[in-house]
């Protein structure tokens, strides 16, 4: 399998993306510009690195500790049609948990070309813009008007919304501070 991913960053263990311990993948690019992104740093199409399918679904299966991964950003969704080759390999491989975030709504995505077979291997998407004027910031929406859609009975909202608000993880060369209303990568 030869298809890459853009990616911003990673946290093999993350218990502040969703319920219990999740791989989390920030992706790289993102169009919506919403005012007061918390992430503006994962916009540019052209920053990010690339990872292999391969490379990516040996490392999340390695991973004994986690229950699912999260697919956030960015806009995740730039790389749809490589994001499902990689979710059907995944599925194939294991049976962990699906979550995605994405900026598109729930009814702008039911009408995308992908969406049928996408939807296949998701268990929930956390759909819509950031508004500002909306914020909430707890569970995994960090405003108001994004919607929980829930494509399996795997997950319950009091899971979802039970998730911690931040966290903050120290590696050799970089510290992430990840949750609901902040994600800061610093080196
Ligand atoms: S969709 Fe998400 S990453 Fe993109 S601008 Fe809006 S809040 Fe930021």
């Amino acid at each position: 399998m030869t298809e890459t991913l853009k990616i911003h960053e990673v946290i093999p263990c993350s218990r502040a993306n969703g319920p219990s311990i999740r791989y989390t993948i920030w992706f790289q690019g993102c169009t919506f510009n919403c005012k007061g992104c918390i992430n503006p740093a994962t916009h540019s199409t052209t920053d990010g690195y690339q990872v292999s399918i391969d490379g990516l679904i040996k490392d999340i299966i390695a991973n004994e500790k986690i229950e699912g991964i999260t697919l956030t950003g960015g806009e995740p969704l730039l790389q749809a049609e490589t994001i499902i080759i990689f979710l059907k390999e995944l599925k194939l491989r294991s049976n962990l948990g699906i979550i995605l975030l994405t900026g598109y709504s729930y009814s702008e995505l039911k009408i995308k070309s992908y969406f049928p077979e996408l939807s296949t291997y998701i268990d929930l998407i956390v759909a819509g813009r950031y508004i500002e004027d909306q914020r909430i910031s707890y569970g995994l929406r960090g405003s108001a008007n994004k919607e929980y859609v829930f494509l399996t009975n795997r997950y319950t909202i009091e899971e979802i919304e039970n998730s911690p608000l931040a966290e903050i993880q120290f590696f050799d060369n970089k510290k992430i501070i990840s949750g609901s209303f902040i994600d800061i990568f610093l080196e």
